[in-house]
């Protein structure tokens, strides 16, 4: 067995750290910050069992138009992030064409169906069963129209991918969900999803499993990465770490460390924003909105409204506009008391154009290797692409 260096501490570096230690490795996991404090900490914590095809652009000239003009509140875009991610956005776009994105769920969808049998065996080992719950989300609609599109859609999926879904009328929807105000048209209910009390929260108990199966958790910087022998040294707290093998899953931050070693990642940056408010009406189970591009999801901290994507420079300064919107529009669906920060939480969905993430070996490297560009579901995904890159490690197909 080798020894391993994971750089990132995110959800998708703790569960490739757990696939790893399973498989009998020596495994130290490195981050700046605690485990489970970034992207992974603020998402709308979805484990998204029914996401099977990956969020593509729209390409219809009325979408791209409303997303020019600033219209809608589910992309928004500032001007100057464009040229620094024109390549990766245009890849984005060319992989959002009917077919080319049709193959890319081909590849997706597996993944994304058994994320919750991956999730499930880390919650029952780490004791975290109070932060989860099984009753799936509810996409909800304001015009019967748009409902009735939506549950051909569901229909296709249900076909195809065999995800599981319900449709709801106003009717059966004020009936189940009494902390709703009424004069929706309607919801899907997708059944298959499971939900999170506390993303960040479930990273630290995979984290502290990890620990407890003997793995190593340091406080370092990742850019300290340097060749050393045949493998690769860290600077670390405890002073510098060297291991066989270096597996670099720093989500957004993954593209500056793989540039050194003579790679280029191009990458889309989504951010999202979110923020809690008191739970005075009593909301139960999440709501996702898709006509404004926001997740209203009850937590531990509070009822955390989050939004869709801001096409921004990644270390831009906040813009928390589409929030302000996003929790107007929540306060139309459910009673919401006062906001429990000051101010928002902001992250980054790390995008690859072609929308798969990045798993494996790194092509000039023998022992260099990368797990991040998870975008929209990296919380769902990380136990998985975690196993498969443990799988890879140990020569499996
Ligand atoms: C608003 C929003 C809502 C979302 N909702 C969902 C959802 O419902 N379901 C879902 O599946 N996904 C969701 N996502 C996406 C999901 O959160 C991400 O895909 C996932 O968290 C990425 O995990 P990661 O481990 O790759 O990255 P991260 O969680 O960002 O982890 C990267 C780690 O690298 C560390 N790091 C960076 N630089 C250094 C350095 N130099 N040295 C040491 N450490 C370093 C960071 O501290 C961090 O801990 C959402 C994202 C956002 C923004």
């Amino acid at each position: 067995m080798s020894t391993v260096l994971i750089l990132g501490a995110g959800m998708v570096g703790v569960s490739t750290a757990l696939a790893l230690r399973a498989d009998g490795h020596d495994v130290v996991l490195i981050d700046r910050r605690e485990p489970g404090r970034e992207t992974s900490y603020g998402n709308a914590g979805i484990i998204q069992a029914e996401a099977v095809e990956p969020y593509a652009l729209p390409r219809d000239i009325p979408s791209l138009v409303r997303i020019a003009l600033g219209r809608g509140n589910d992309v928004r875009y500032q001007l100057a992030a464009l040229p620094g991610q024109a390549q990766a956005l245009w890849g984005y776009f060319r992989a959002s064409r009917r077919d080319r994105h049709r193959a890319i769920s081909a590849a997706y969808a597996p993944m994304i169906r058994r994320s919750t049998t991956d999730h499930q065996a880390l919650i029952a080992e780490a004791g975290a069963e109070r932060l989860i719950r099984r009753d799936g989300f509810y996409q909800i609609y304001r015009s019967a129209a748009a409902l009735d599109a939506s549950s051909r859609e569901v229909e296709r999926l249900a076909t195809t991918y065999g995800v599981g879904a319900e449709t709801l009328d106003a009717r059966q929807l004020e009936r189940r969900e009494p902390a709703l105000r009424p004069g929706l048209a309607g919801a899907v209910r997708w059944a298959d999803p499971w939900t999170c009390r506390d993303p960040g929260g479930l990273v630290t108990a995979y984290a502290e499993l990890f620990q407890r199966r003997g793995g190593r958790c340091e406080v370092g910087d990742a850019t300290t990465l340097q060749p050393a022998g045949a493998g690769w040294s860290v600077s670390t707290q405890s002073g510098r770490i060297e291991a066989e093998h270096a597996v670099i899953a720093l989500g957004p931050w993954s593209p500056d460390l793989l540039r050194r070693f003579g790679y280029r990642f191009p990458m889309v940056y989504k951010r999202g924003y979110h923020r809690h408010f008191a739970n005075t009406g009593g909301l139960a189970i999440t709501l996702h909105d898709p006509d404004y591009g926001m997740v209203v999801s009850p937590m531990e901290a509070g009822v955390r409204v989050a939004t869709g994507a801001e096409l921004a420079r990644r270390d831009a300064p906040a813009t928390p506009r589409q929030l302000d919107r996003a929790a107007a529009m929540a306060r139309q669906l459910t009673e919401l008391g006062d906001p429990v920060e000051a101010e928002a939480w902001m992250g980054r969905r790390p995008c690859l154009p072609g929308m798969l993430p990045f798993v494996g070996l790194l092509p000039r490297h023998r022992t260099l290797w990368g797990n991040f560009g998870h975008g929209h579901q990296g919380f769902t995904l990380g136990p998985t692409t975690g196993r498969l890159l443990a799988d890879r490690m140990a020569g499996k197909p």
